[in-house]
């Protein structure tokens, strides 16, 4: 047996089946539920909700690695895009002449052109990801 409640009058019922509404003579109507099950069916959909964001990325962040880092480049080191002619997005560098080359995957590469250049994947990968701690993005 379960209780059942209505949860305008707080009328009790004790079945085992959902009773059906309970028509009053003042016009009230008592529809029953169970306290156990609206709890079961909460801590549910408060599971469903944290599996949901657990497994990607939260709305409105970067889904890709290189969007992380364009990220990082654009808001933590401030730098700005530049139109480029070949497949490296390229960003204002550490000086003049001297560019952030973003590749696949997030890599990243620093020099006057992207052949011409040296790979920092690492390391911006490792500051990119203090930064994002830092800033309660990650
Ligand atoms: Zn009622």
């Amino acid at each position: 047996m379960k209780l059942w409640i209505c949860s305008k009058c707080g009328h009790e019922v004790y079945a085992k089946e959902k009773p059906q509404p309970i028509k009053w003579t003042d016009g009230h109507v008592c529809y029953f539920h169970n306290p156990a099950d609206e709890f079961e069916k909460k801590i549910k959909e408060k599971k469903q909700y944290n599996v949901y964001y657990q497994k990607g990325p939260r709305k409105g962040q970067p889904k890709t690695l290189t969007d992380r880092v364009i990220r990082f480049l654009t808001e933590g080191m401030k730098k700005k895009e530049l139109p480029s002619k070949n497949r490296y997005r390229k960003f204002t560098g550490s000086g003049p002449g001297s560019f952030y080359w973003i590749g696949k995957n997030g890599a990243m590469r620093a020099g006057p052109n992207a052949s011409n250049s040296v790979s920092l994947t690492d390391k911006a990968h490792a500051n990119m990801k203090l930064w994002e701690r830092e800033n309660g993005l990650s």
